[in-house]
């Protein structure tokens, strides 16, 4: 806390806000009614402390629902009345809900705050509908649908609550009502809604911009919370009701279990760390007690600061983790997906548009629960007709991963993946050509089984070019090789392009893949939002993807490092981009390869007789079982391989 120490020695000498706060405030009604203790709702106090200090103008808090936000704030009012009086226009949504919230929440709690109390002389009169009115100012209640109140007398406080649900007219002309003071104070709170918009934008535009810090009690190396790091046990199959008493929380530095029950110690030596700092580990004094870890490099300056508070950081519930990994399961179970709401209230994060991110745990629970995922690692499935293996080579490695595909391309599996050491050049061909050989037994229970090679192998030339033209020329002339480039937005309209490379006398093709239209394709694909003809109609007439319609399913033992890379990167700006410095995403990459380069083939136009054994229903996470023949040519060099591998 030596952070919030240095801010509290520099604010006048009265009494600070949060000491204030657990001295005088008094909540009543909700889920803990009685006096406000601090320590149950840790990442507040630097919240309270920075409403103190004049050079702060404004303080953005983003937070998810029922969270303690709104008591907080009340509490902040009535500091403000005893401490620093001044004039409050506090804007919600509507003026009735403004009204009824000033009538049945916000008088109440000055009834039962002495220290507020003393400066009403007549409740009569300082208690009407839309105001109170003390001795030293007036908080006045506005709805930003009226227009009355949001121009005129400057105020000394603004709050904007529920942010994003406000009148964007009436916010920015309330936000001009504060500038008149030199030590206002601009409040602004809600869920958020769309990232990018509204309390997420008045977030990302803050000088200074916080987010809450905890230490493992394992490895005491601090971790921000984030909902890829949620874990509970039986996965899809879960019953939410013990999922929401015994989800944990997997630290990303050791991946022991974080508890519920160490939360409280966490929350006692969590840091709040702006963009331009970083935290060191947990420390001991000398008594031998744990000492929050030292926040090191320059804060920026404060006049904007913002807060984010994520559903998984909520102290006043049990289980956060729990909370949020319940109402997913439930999500899943009912729509197949997650839903604005889930994303917004619960999980308190910005929403991004669908399939412009995916998430480890969405794509695990799909897998497990896909009537159709019965491919296992290892193995194709029945109405495989076809198996593209598609390579990413780098420096001193080859991550690589099969695709089981049926009649036409309709349904795509993930059959098999690894990742081989290849330093040498000549390892490397021989990689390539083990992958050739290599064959996978297509599933049939009761049946001997049968065998079948891949049709397709298509190498990412990113690294290691020459390498692969030569193997290309000189030992395999059926290798296909792409390589991928990104324009922002939807700027190249064209999915893929096919040139040739003049090498060492000879033609090379090439396909360039356009990976923005195939990248936001596959994230649909994967996140299950293709499955309604309006959604399928939108996509491939919106010209953002790459509008190829396919089923892709993932076998329900995929591991979570496939899952991590796939879901390593999000759509930003117009562009793909890793979500942290460093992460791998070489599976992401060979996914959209392996969509691009089978269309590119034409695999869709191309019907082998085979039943194709696609899914009826919506995309795999429902609907009936598949009605699946045995593949007539299964396990031959089929139509796909001849027609395009020649
Ligand atoms: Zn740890």
């Amino acid at each position: 806390m030596a952070e919030t120490l240095a801010l509290v020695f520099h604010a006048e000498p009265e009494l600070p806000v949060p000491q204030w706060m657990d001295e005088n405030r008094v909540l009543i009604g909700g889920d803990m009614p009685g006096r406000w203790d601090g320590r149950v709702v840790p990442y507040f106090h630097l919240i309270m402390v920075m409403c103190a200090i004049p050079d702060v103008r404004i303080v953005t808090l983003m937070k998810p629902a029922q969270c303690g936000v709104t008591e907080l704030f009340i509490g902040i009012v009535l500091w403000s009345m005893d401490v620093r009086p001044g004039r409050w226009m506090i804007m919600l949504p509507k003026a009735e809900k403004a009204e009824d919230f000033n009538r049945t929440r916000f008088q109440p709690a000055i009834k039962v705050c002495d220290r507020a109390m003393r400066h009403i002389a007549n409740e009569k009169k300082a208690f009407t509908a839309a105001r109170t009115t003390y001795d030293r100012g007036i908080i006045e209640w506005l709805g930003s649908n009226s227009e009355s109140g949001t121009e005129g007398t400057p105020a000394r406080y603004v709050w904007i609550d529920e942010f994003d649900r406000c009148d964007p007219l009436a916010t920015s002309k309330l936000l001009e009502r504060g500038k008149t003071f030199s030590d206002s104070k601009v409040i602004e709170t809600g869920t958020p809604g769309d990232a990018g918009k509204g309390i997420d934008a008045r977030r990302g535009a803050a000088t200074c911009q916080y987010t809450w810090f905890v230490p493992c009690p394992h490895c005491r190396k601090y971790h921000t919370r984030n909902w890829r790091q949620v874990r509970w046990a039986n996965g899809g199959q879960a019953d939410p009701t013990i999922v929401r008493r015994t989800a944990w929380y997997e630290c990303p530095s050791c991946r022991e279990k974080c508890h519920a029950s160490d939360r409280a110690w966490q929350g006692r030596l969590g840091q709040w760390v702006a963009q331009t700092q970083s935290i060191g580990d947990l420390g001991k004094d000398e008594h031998g007690h744990d000492t929050a870890g030292e926040v090191v490099g320059e804060r920026p300056p404060i006049d904007h600061v913002s807060f984010a508070i994520l559903g998984i950081d909520n102290d006043l519930l049990p289980n956060p983790y729990g909370e949020v990994a319940a109402a997913f399961l439930e999500k899943i179970r009912q729509h197949g997906q997650v839903d604005y709401v889930w994303c917004t209230e619960t999980l308190g994060e910005a929403y991004m548009v669908k399939g412009s991110r995916l998430e480890v745990a969405e794509l695990k629970a799909r897998a497990e629960q896909s009537p159709n995922a019965k491919g296992e690692h290892g193995r194709c499935p029945l109405g495989t007709v076809g198996v593209i293996v598609v390579c990413d080579v780098q420096v001193d490695r080859l991550y690589w991963a099969a695709f089981a595909f049926s009649n036409r391309g309709a349904d795509i599996w993930l059959a098999d993946w690894g990742c081989e050491a290849c330093l040498g050049d000549g390892t490397l061909a021989t990689v390539l050509d083990d992958l050739r050989l290599k064959e996978w037994p297509i599933s049939k229970p009761g049946e001997k089984d049968r065998k079948i090679k891949p049709s397709i192998v298509a190498v990412d030339t990113g690294h290691r070019a020459e390498v692969l033209y030569r193997y290309r020329k000189d030992r395999d002339s059926k290798t296909v090789l792409v390589k991928g480039f990104a324009t922002k937005g939807n700027r190249d309209t064209r999915p893929y392009t096919r040139s040739t490379v003049d090498f060492a006398g000879a033609q090379i093709p090439l396909y360039r893949i356009n990976v923005t239209l195939w990248k936001n394709s596959m994230a649909r694909w994967l996140s299950g939002t293709q499955t309604t003809e309006a959604q399928l109609t939108a996509t491939l007439t919106d010209g953002t993807d790459a509008g190829l319609v396919s089923t892709w399913h993932l076998p329900k033992d995929v591991d979570d490092g496939l899952l991590s890379q796939l879901c390593s990167e999000q759509y930003v700006d117009g562009i793909w981009a890793v979500r942290r410095k460093g992460d791998a995403n070489h599976y992401w990459d060979i996914f959209v390869y392996a969509a691009a380069v089978l269309e590119a083939l034409g695999v869709r136009e191309v019907n082998t007789g085979a039943s194709n054994g696609k899914v009826q229903g919506n995309g795999g996470s429902g609907g009936v079982k598949p009605r699946v023949e045995p593949a007539a040519r299964v396990g031959e060099r089929g139509p796909v391989g001849q027609r395009f591998l020649d």
